[in-house]
C-alpha cells in the first residue's frame, strides 16, 4: 500500500525545498537525517552517495519514500523525468 508523504514538520529551506535538521550546530537536509535515523547509521555513513524521492517531494520525510543511491542513479533518475517532459512538450506541440 501506497504511504502518503510525511512533510517535514520543522524549517524548510526555501532555496532547496529540503527539510533542514540542525544536530549540533550543523545543518542536515532532512530527509538525509531521517533516512539514517530510520537504518540505524551514523550520518557519515552515507556521505558521497544521495538520498532519493521516489516521490519527488522534496520536503519528504517519510523513510518508506526515501531511498539511497549514486550520484549516477540521481543524475539518470532526473534524465529520465527530463525525457518524459520533453515527450509530453512534443505531444502537446502536435495538438496545435
Ligand atoms: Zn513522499
Amino acid at each position: 500500500m501506497h504511504k502518503p508523504c510525511s512533510i517535514w514538520p520543522l524549517y524548510i529551506r526555501p532555496e532547496t525545498g529540503y527539510g533542514v535538521k540542525v544536530v549540533d550546530g550543523r545543518k542536515l537536509p532532512a530527509h538525509r537525517w531521517v533516512y539514517c535515523k530510520h537504518h540505524g547509521l551514523p550520518y557519515p555513513a552515507i556521505a558521497g552517495k544521495v538520498v532519493m524521492h521516489t516521490c519527488d517531494t522534496p520536503a519528504c520525510v517519510e523513510p518508506a519514500h526515501l531511498v539511497l543511491g549514486s550520484q549516477a542513479d540521481n543524475m539518470r533518475d532526473m534524465i529520465n523525468k527530463g525525457a518524459t517532459i520533453r515527450c509530453e512538450a512534443v505531444s502537446t506541440t502536435q495538438l496545435h
